[in-house]
């Protein structure tokens, strides 16, 4: 058993400081708050702590077996449920070119390795972009309509909301 420092790459911008526990088989058994950060200082919040399972839970695991809209799905390995997205997305652009690929990024799930890193494969073949997720800008824009700007709100107006979505 070894570990190994590293941080959270979630999309926060806490950016936590965590320590990963591997296995003698390479696997990932434990994740917890790194105490000597001088800043996040051991802190992991619910969503960091479930990292785990986005490394080896999270995945294309089902494909659909025919076409749709069969609804009959089969268990494949990660290794094969990645060959076929490959092949789908050759598929896509041979027939239909980049601009039939969206690339939608800035979802919850994702921190500067999983939004960024990813690009060099996007901007490649030129896919279709969103202006950062399909809800952000409208957001923006229906905040600047109430204040003018979007910079969200002042911390102490939260107290006066009746409503608080997290
Ligand atoms: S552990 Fe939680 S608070 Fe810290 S960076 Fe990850 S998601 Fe953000």
């Amino acid at each position: 058993m070894r570990y190994v420092k590293t941080v959270c790459p979630r999309d926060c911008y806490d950016t936590c400081s965590i320590i990963v526990g591997i296995d003698d088989s390479g696997r990932i058994v434990s994740v917890m708050g790194d105490s000597k950060n001088p800043v996040t200082q051991g802190f992991i919040c619910p969503r960091g702590i479930k990292d785990l399972e986005w490394v080896y839970v999270n995945r294309v695991l089902h494909v659909r077996e025919g076409d749709k809209p069969s609804k009959n799905f089969k268990r494949v390995p990660w290794s094969e449920a990645l060959d076929i997205v490959a092949e789908k997305l050759k598929d896509v652009l041979k027939e239909y070119g980049p601009k039939a690929v969206l690339h939608l990024e800035y979802a919850g799930n994702m921190g500067l390795l999983t939004w960024y890193f990813p690009q060099r494969l996007w901007n490649a073949i030129g896919a279709t972009k969103t202006d950062y997720s399909i809800c952000s800008r409208s957001g923006h824009e229906a905040i600047s309509l109430y204040y003018g700007l979007s910079y969200g709100i002042r911390p102490e107006e939260l107290l006066k909301m009746r409503l608080i979505a997290y």
